[in-house]
């Protein structure tokens, strides 16, 4: 259920206005040369607590705040403030269905030039309603991508640049137009790193691997839900190693990790059945069980969650939009 005629805000330039507002020139530093920091944040409408869910809200923010020191960005907010900006900006909003929350800070500056000296730096969050990323109801079919992902020391890929998800455009536009759902990339040394936006687990012999943090992966929060519920729930251990290409095809089952993949079985790669070719048990359970605790179905995983009230405000949001 789109809210398509619900007027929508921004946090933009230090104040919440109207999303339509909220633009940039075509001279911005971030719009010319990708130097930006940015997080993917959900929201999980729950019709019984009539709220949203925001999972691990300050984790994407103590993440990108890492990742905006990182490129040398400033933000004159600390996580818990961000926290507050976010929560205040979906109580302006009327929602009663699923929800992306995308913060941006970004250099900022109208000039010619890469340099950062003296530029300026903004910072945006805006919300939208958003369903499935892509497909969690089958299997996936994936090719192992020609595009290598960027090296930690060209573009870091745990930093969240804008910049370098041309890298990840690249990889995913290739694998639709050779009519796979999604592509991996391997990093320089040809091992594999990840989905172009997502984490990737292989399931062997019982056992859950996933590429490391030294790997060249962004260091995914579903990533970490994951390693977490598999030992919690299902007394499975996570190995975080170096992947080689060629264990993928060995691999029983197969999944991608993401806030927007959320869990996402994968059946084939580069032709190939994984395991017998259809969803994995593992995969199949830990699917069910991500899905239910980021809904707010599982005591355990309550603290993963921030609610959002939704109605405080959209009396007013409603107001000011006629
Ligand atoms: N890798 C890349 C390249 C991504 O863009 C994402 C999405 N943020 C992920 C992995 C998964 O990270 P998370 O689970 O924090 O969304």
């Amino acid at each position: 259920m789109t809210q398509t005629g619900a007027q929508k805000y921004a946090f933009f330039q230090g104040s919440f206005v109207p999303l339509e507002h909220a633009k940039v020139s075509v001279m911005t530093h971030a719009f010319n040369y990708g130097t930006g920091v940015f997080e993917g944040i959900r929201g999980y409408w729950n019709e019984q607590d009539r709220c949203v869910y925001i999972l691990r809200l300050r984790e994407h923010y103590v993440r990108f705040l890492k990742n905006t020191r990182m490129v040398c960005i400033e933000v004159p907010f600390d996580a818990d403030e961000l926290v507050e900006l976010t929560l205040k900006l979906m109580s302006m909003h009327d929602f009663r269905e699923d929800v992306y929350i995308r913060p941006l800070a970004y250099k900022s500056s109208e000039q010619i030039g890469v340099s950062m000296k003296g530029v300026k730096d903004d910072l945006t969050i805006f919300c939208t309603p958003f369903g499935n990323y892509i497909d969690i109801d089958r299997g996936l079919s994936l090719c192992v991508s020609s595009w290598k992902r960027t090296d930690d020391n060209a573009i870091p890929g745990r930093a969240k640049v804008t910049g370098n998800y041309v890298n990840s455009a690249l990889v995913k536009n290739e694998a639709l137009m050779n009519g796979f759902d999604e592509g991996i990339c391997l990093n320089s040394q040809g091992f594999v790193v990840e989905g172009s936006t997502e984490n990737i687990f292989i399931v062997r012999d019982g056992a859950l691997i996933t590429p490391s943090v030294a790997d060249g992966i962004l260091e995914g929060i579903t990533r970490d839900c994951i390693i977490s519920v598999a030992r919690d729930e299902l007394g499975l251990d996570t190995m975080a190693r170096p992947v080689a290409r060629t264990e993928l095809y060995y691999a029983d089952e197969v999944f991608l990790t993401g806030t927007g993949a959320q869990v996402a079985p994968v059946t084939s790669i580069d032709h190939r059945a994984i395991g017998k070719g259809d969803v994995g048990p593992v995969t199949g359970k830990i699917q069910t069980l991500y899905l239910d605790a980021v809904r707010g179905r599982i005591p355990r995983y309550m603290d993963w969650l921030t609610r959002a009230n939704i109605t405080a405000m959209s009396g007013m949001a409603r107001v000011s939009a006629r």
